[in-house]
């Protein structure tokens, strides 16, 4: 597969036995795509609270053992469990007191201990802490039966990060919880890589933009908007190139303009039966680019290619498809350009579904459904109706896709069904 070009796949198909860019599986599109791409290289180096969503170009290694130092886990009593009476109570004087940030100096020798706060650092001398409730504290004086094991009610250094340790790898986007890992670190600046660039633009003589009043036949562009929320999500520098319409020079002044400024260019429309012949013939001027009709519903269209430096995906037009396609396709290789080398999948959940689904063979669909837990915590999930590809309302109420790979035939209420989650990646 790596050794295959976007030529091959244009100029000499066949040699490719398992190739068919009239019925090409969900899953062989994916791979080939991966084959081509190059993650950005440029690199920024960028102050830690700014790297929320920023993929790392660096391994990130711990400069110190977090936690630096023993410390208490509890409120309580540090001791050393030689002091400990295998029957009967154990009784300690108490010599001083350890707080958070104020540590005691002293040393707990024998038959001593110190009052401990959670997170003091332990002092000499002292191997456990036992805690607060389970002392009796009489004047200088604790007693208590039941004590701890040897090392009990303790942080140890290091226990959470060693020094040296790669803590978080090159490759790693940043989450909230990164955030605070590296603070913890000491850590305030990170090399990430340079935010992807995409430009894009939706392509039709139908369109009519918001703000302008809707003419007999004309419909709104939806596409752009979905698309801008997809990519801000995916946080890629959006360049939001507006309405192209039909007509090759505009088309071909866009695709131009777009390749020299952008990392990406996606498209929605003109790809379809009827339109494509146009777009290829512009597409092949231009560039490098295969059109397939994917074994999928909705979206069936796609084109895949370079165009001048820059990756190309002429999505579908149908407000469903584009983010049907979108999610299939263009977000996992935008996370690998933007320097993921292996962006974990969508996970596939099992749920059960309310309805029956008529579904044929040989395809994969993404049916739009809303997953809730029933009266006994049981996972259903309830198709949106509609499923037409132009019924956006679908994506809206949905909160996850009902995934029916080519195996599946029709489905009767009450089955098990694939569905991947939208939250959070939406
Ligand atoms: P196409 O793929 O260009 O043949 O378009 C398929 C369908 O999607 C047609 O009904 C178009 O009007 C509609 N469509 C195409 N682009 C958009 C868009 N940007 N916003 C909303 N609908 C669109
Ligand atoms: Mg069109």
């Amino acid at each position: 597969m790596s050794q295959t070009s976007l030529s091959d796949l244009i100029h000499n198909p066949s040699c490719l036995d398992d190739y068919d860019p009239n019925s090409m599986p969900v899953n062989q599109a994916r791979k080939y795509i991966r084959a081509f791409l190059q993650p950005v290289a440029a690199r920024e180096s960028v102050p830690l609270r700014s790297t929320l969503g920023r993929v790392l170009a660096e391994d990130i290694l711990s400069p110190c053992n977090v936690p630096n130092q023993d410390n208490s886990a509890m409120d309580g009593y540090a001791f050393n469990a030689d002091d400990l009476q295998t029957e009967g109570e154990t009784r300690l004087k108490i010599i001083g007191t350890a707080f958070a940030g104020n540590a005691f100096d002293g040393h707990v020798t024998k038959g001593t201990c110190v009052r401990i706060m959670t997170g003091a650092v332990m002092p000499t001398g002292a191997d456990t802490v036992v805690v607060q409730e389970r002392v009796l504290a009489e004047g200088d004086h604790i007693r208590f039966s039941h004590g701890p094991k040897r090392g009990m009610n303790m942080r140890y250094a290091g226990e959470d990060l060693k020094l040296g340790q790669v803590v978080l790898p090159t490759g790693h986007i940043m989450r909230a919880a990164d955030l605070g890992l590296i603070a913890s670190l000491g850590i305030g600046d990170l090399k990430v890589y340079r935010k992807l660039r995409v430009a894009f633009f939706s392509t039709g003589d139908e369109l009519a933009s918001i703000g302008q009043p809707l003419e007999a036949g004309q419909v709104y562009d939806s596409n752009r908007y979905t698309l801008h929320g997809m990519l801000t999500r995916l946080g890629v520098e959006v360049i939001d190139m507006g309405v192209v319409r039909d007509q090759p020079e505009l088309l071909e002044q866009a695709l131009v303009e777009a390749s020299s400024c952008a990392d990406v260019i996606l498209t929605s429309g003109g790809v379809s039966v009827g339109e494509a012949d146009f777009m290829k013939q512009l597409l092949e001027k231009l560039g490098e680019v295969v059109f397939w009709k994917i074994a999928m519903k909705p979206g069936r269209p796609l084109a895949y290619g370079k165009v001048g430096n820059a990756h190309y995906f002429g999505l579908p037009g149908n407000p469903v498809s584009v983010m049907v396609t979108f999610y299939q396709f263009v977000r996992e290789a935008m996370l690998v350009l933007m320097g993921q080398p292996n962006p974990a999948p969508v996970p596939l959940l099992s749920a059960i579904c309310t309805d029956s689904i008529k579904k044929l063979t040989g395809r994969t669909e993404f049916q739009r459904g809303v997953l809730y837990p029933d009266q006994d915590g049981l996972w259903k999930v309830r198709p949106t109706g509609n499923q037409g590809s132009g019924i956006l309302r679908s994506m809206s109420e949905a909160n996850c896709f009902i995934v029916l790979d080519e195996t599946v035939g029709n489905i009767e209420a009450g089955a098990t069904v694939q569905v991947q989650i939208l939250e959070g990646v939406i």
